[in-house]
């Protein structure tokens, strides 16, 4: 057990923006279930469990009621146990009972299987069905298992529409478990809440009514999510019972090397430095990067900083490691050999690599949820140490000066959107094609999927319902990360891999020829995009500089759905459409920033339509900055900081986000600012931010007040994804527009 002096003297310095320990807290304990089938008793007997914690009790009572669930506690506190109480109870008791789980990853599912299989319940015969199943497995895995682990890919694609073959396992279907259910948010989660319904169809169909228990991490709206996901309510369960260890949390900001430019030290560098004096004292740290080149480049700054001795026992570990070199790299940490771990954020979604001393996050990872769960594997039986060193991002910068934002608000949303038309059109028609459609589908698939049914392509209405009259099954051309079917295919060049989608509205943006294209942390650059193909080739790519692409957009309005007078003006939610054409692309130097060349691009204008917030500031407002450039360039740095700051309201990437300002807008014929989703159709995002926009107002106001700059710097006002290449931002006239409009609230 480590003792805090151990780490006391590295965490000294300006750098240290903020140090708080979390105290160690006691379980709260609740008996077994008197009424737990024996063979489930002893097969937790075996495993030690005795007793529960309260929550998990909680989430077992809950589920006994026969409604659904979700549960949402700490890293680390049982939730998986909370969900297979009650479903391996059942299976244990009735021999016909099926179970259905679904996770967001293989590994997740795989690791999941194996839990289950070491509990060894009698009657539990679980089995994982996803893409890597050999098809003559199959037929032998739905007659026989009663536990079956798989994706949402797998479910939309190879399940639902060969539902004739899992007749006997839906009509039994008893439970449904979403584990990682905050990861369906955005886009993902608005298809996934719609793959969830066509199951609740299905199931319907055949004569069941499954329960549906989620498990997430913490959130501040689990019930709202469970519902946007199932079109169900479902019981909270949140109140944490299991122990925890004291926990000292430190926010790192590596130094102030220029204020006036607000240019700050490298947060590698800083990293490499805590993990190797970490190390040093013999304490066993992970460290997680947003890109395997900078986890790589960490590793490689860490070893220089240690003795031969101590750097054979720092390694990098990848995704894409088999699950023996897995083992091996868990094995040798738990039994000390291993020091010091550099990651990707690959290892974040819940597989375990045992108990940590300490944990360092290199740049926030987007969610307080993601840094959480990294934050999790420091300490969990002994006094841990977890940091978050700050990246130059506006929201790293803002956590450093406003510790409490990040430690104790909870406001983070997983958001999503079924409804949106460009998602639900896919599954309407692949609901068609599982069974006809008719008005007592919209019980479990949503009233707004028949009011989408006669817009649906390929839809014939017959005395039966809405029926496919197409050739092929439908859902096979919807992916569910995508909000378009008009998407590019990213390929690797070098394999030939599929590396993912880009929608078409985002294809001209992100992968443009000459692009530095990033993918699970890897970087790629575009050598070719084929518009008549839809592909962009792209090829692993070594250099040390990224790209950023110019562009000019336009909004329109198309309606306003609702108008409030907020803050002191109008502002507004509903449906615009963005146009943006890409016109060249900057290199710009991984190192400093600074651009290296500038390359004109010929590319044809998209258009998309989806939901925004906007507002039109009152006169009085703008007093002082109305003459031009200074009233664009404040609407403009007003739009990036509130951007920038959305993803602490909404889960979501700020890349999710789109915005525009201008000093008159056609249709408001007056100065105007929007922020959008930048996903057709929206998911969510904006009306978040129309929700919430006084609290996200107040904290815009908090950022540009404190970031000490003197006139606006990549973490205040400055965009890396601004279409104009961040030119006309005035940071003191939007801190003055924000002000005076958060005052006025
Ligand atoms: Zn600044
Ligand atoms: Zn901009």
């Amino acid at each position: 057990m480590t003792s805090v002096a151990t780490w006391d003297d590295l965490l000294l310095g300006d750098e240290l923006a903020h140090l708080t320990i979390e105290p160690a807290r006691e379980a709260r304990t609740a008996p077994l279930p008197q009424s737990l089938q024996p063979s489930l008793r002893e097969a937790l007997a075996r495993r030690g469990i005795h007793e529960l914690y309260a929550h998990q009790a909680e989430a077992h009572a809950a589920a006994r009621e026969g409604g659904n669930v979700i549960v949402t506690t700490g890293t680390a506190s049982g939730k998986t146990l909370a969900f297979n109480l009650p479903v391996l109870d059942t299976l244990a008791a009735d021999r016909h009972a099926r179970a259905l789980y679904l996770y967001p990853t293989k590994a997740l599912a795989q690791d999941q299987a194996r839990s289950l299989g070491e509990l060894g319940v009698a009657g539990v015969r679980a089995a994982i069905y996803d893409g890597d199943t050999p098809t003559e497995r199959r037929r032998q895995i739905r007659g026989w298992a009663n536990l079956v682990l798989t994706n949402p890919d797998m479910l939309h694609i190879g399940v639902l529409p060969r539902h004739d073959l899992w007749g006997d396992f839906l009509h039994n279907l008893r439970f449904v478990v979403v584990d990682e259910a905050h990861v369906y948010r955005g886009v993902f989660g608005s298809h996934v809440a719609n793959v969830l319904r066509r199951l609740r169809r299905l199931a319907a169909i055949y004569g069941a009514e499954p329960q549906f228990l989620f498990a997430s991490a913490t959130i501040t709206n689990a019930g709202e999510l469970a519902h946007a996901l199932t079109g169900e309510d479902a019981a909270v369960v949140e109140d944490d019972a299991a122990p925890r260890a004291e926990r000292t949390v430190a926010l790192w900001n590596p130094p102030l090397l220029d204020a006036e430019l607000g240019l700050r030290a490298s947060a590698l560098g800083e990293a490499s430095r805590l993990l190797a004096g970490l190390a040093g004292r013999g304490l066993r740290t992970i460290c997680f990067a947003k890109s395997r080149k900078s986890a790589e480049l960490i590793h490689r700054f860490a070893i220089d900083r240690l003795d031969a001795e101590t750097a054979r026992r720092l390694a990098p570990y990848r995704a894409g490691y088999t699950p023996q070199q897995r083992r091996e790299i868990e094995r040798r940490l738990v039994e000390g050999d291993l020091l010091g771990v550099t990651s990707t954020d690959a290892l974040e979604l819940g597989i375990d690599i045992g108990d940590l001393d300490c944990a360092i996050s290199v740049g926030f990872p987007g969610t307080v949820a993601s840094l959480r769960q990294q934050w999790g594997r420091a300490g969990r039986r002994g006094h841990g140490l977890a940091i978050l060193v700050a990246s130059e991002d506006a929201l790293d910068q803002y956590f450093m000066r406003e510790p409490p934002a990040l430690l104790e608000r909870r406001v983070e949303a997983a958001i999503l959107d079924h409804a949106n038309p460009r998602v639900l059109d896919g599954h309407v028609a692949a609901a068609a094609f599982e069974a006809p459609v008719d008005e007592g589908d919209a019980a479990t698939l949503g009233p707004e999927a028949l009011e989408r049914a006669p817009h649906v392509p390929e839809l014939r209405h017959t005395p039966r319902g809405w029926v496919w009259a197409g050739k092929d099954a439908p859902a096979a051309r919807v992916p569910l990360r995508s909000t378009s079917p008009d998407a590019f295919l990213v390929v690797d060049a070098s394999s030939g891999d599929v590396l993912g989608l880009a929608e078409r509205e985002r294809a001209y943006s992100t992968v443009h020829e000459g692009a530095v294209y990033l993918h699970l942390g890897r970087q790629y650059l575009v050598r070719e995009l084929d518009l008549e193909a839809q592909r962009a080739l792209v090829e692993p790519f070594d250099g040390d500089w990224y790209t950023q692409a110019k562009k000019e957009t336009e909004t329109a309005i198309e309606e306003a759905l609702r108008v409030e007078r907020r803050l002191g003006l109008e502002l507004s939610f509903g449906r615009v459409s963005v146009t943006e054409q890409v016109v060249a692309y900057q290199k710009k130097a991984v190192a400093d920033g600074s651009t290296l060349d500038t390359v004109p691009l010929d590319l044809p204008p998209t258009t998309f339509d989806t939901e925004s917030v906007w507002f039109v500031p009152r006169p009085h407002q703008l007093e002082g900055l109305e003459t031009m450039p200074l009233l664009l360039s404040s609407l403009h740095a007003a739009e990036h900081s509130l951007i920038a700051l959305l993803p602490l309201w909404a889960m979501c990437d700020r890349w999710d986000i789109g915005g525009l300002s201008t000093n008159l807008h056609l249709d408001t014929g007056a100065p105007t600012v929007f922020v959008y989703d930048g996903h057709a159709g929206g998911v969510g995002i904006a009306e978040r931010g129309f929700a919430r926009f006084e609290g996200w107002v107040a904290d815009t106001v908090r950022l540009l007040e404190g970031c000490p700059c003197e006139r606006g710097c990549p973490s205040c006002v400055q965009s890396p994804k601004c279409g104009n290449l961040n030119e006309f931002l005035d940071k003191a006239g939007a801190l003055t527009l924000l002000t005076r409009m958060s005052n006025a609230g």
